[in-house]
């Protein structure tokens, strides 16, 4: 049995319950050294054998969990943040199925939401943002046309950008070209969660000058949109006291 664990996004008690006790009782397991907390290592079992996928391909990755499985072993594959984000979960995962290899998942905190709770964020503001856009620039990894920076920036949606920290002048120069404003807010946070946390609060003009002068190139999110400043939201209609719900009912003087 082969368990995908989500590690959350850096502090080690940000991994749930679930997670945890899943570590706690595997024979193998396999982390994402890049990013995973080793902190969290310290809940595997004595004898458990470790390995860290940074110095491994998907064949020696699959080729461990063979082997485990073969054994009777319990499995965990601990991926960074939540596993269905950028997590390359689907190639393994296939692999599995090929071979007869029973698997599932646990969830984790992603990263875009330990980014918000650094900056104490809301990422969905009535009358600003309804919509969350979780996107990539273009990499080694090709991005469908269709969700070029360009054309997603045409919905003046919250954006968060992953896996793009090495151009934050390249993407903000596309985002302005698309015709969002220079004074666009705009938050950089760098390891958010972990003890070397950064976060810089931004617009688009200057969001490469400032990551540059914090020296921050990777493992960092890229918010962009009104919800990192806006002071002009309306009032949530859940908690509105002239609003009823299912489960309240209204106060308001009518
Ligand atoms: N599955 C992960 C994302 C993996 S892709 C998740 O759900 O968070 C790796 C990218 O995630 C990094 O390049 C960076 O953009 C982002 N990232 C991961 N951990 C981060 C953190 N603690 N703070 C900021 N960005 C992070």
């Amino acid at each position: 049995m082969v368990h995908f664990v989500g590690a959350g996004p850096g502090a080690p008690d940000l991994i749930t319950i679930r997670g945890r006790d899943l570590i706690e009782k595997c024979d193998v397991l396999i982390y994402a050294g890049s990013l995973v907390n080793p902190e969290l290592l310290q809940y595997a079992k004595e004898g458990c054998e470790i390995h860290n996928s940074a110095y491994l391909n998907l064949d020696e990755v699959i080729d461990i969990m063979k082997k485990a499985d073969a054994e009777g072993k319990t499995v965990v594959r601990l991926h960074t943040g939540d596993p269905s984000i950028y997590g390359a979960i689907r190639e393994q995962m296939d692999e599995l199925n090929r071979l007869g290899i029973e698997f599932d998942d646990t969830p984790g905190v992603s990263s875009f939401c330990g980014a918000a709770a650094a900056l104490n964020l809301e990422y969905t503001l009535p009358g600003v943002s309804q919509s969350v856009i979780i996107t990539r620039m273009e990499g080694r990894t090709k991005v469908p046309e269709k969700e070029s920076v360009e054309a997603l920036a045409s919905h003046d949606s919250t954006m968060v950008f992953f896996l793009s920290a090495g151009n934050i002048e390249g993407l903000a120069n596309k985002l302005m070209e698309a015709g969002r404003p220079a004074e666009t807010p705009c938050a950089i946070v760098y390891k958010a969660t972990w003890p070397d946390e950064k976060k810089i609060v931004c617009t688009l003009r200057d969001a490469a000058q400032m990551a540059e002068k914090e020296g921050i190139s990777k493992t960092a999110l890229i918010i962009v949109g009104d919800v990192v400043e806006a002071g002009n939201y309306e009032k949530s209609k859940l908690y509105d006291k002239d609003f009823e719900t299912e489960y309240r009912k209204a106060h308001g003087d009518k």
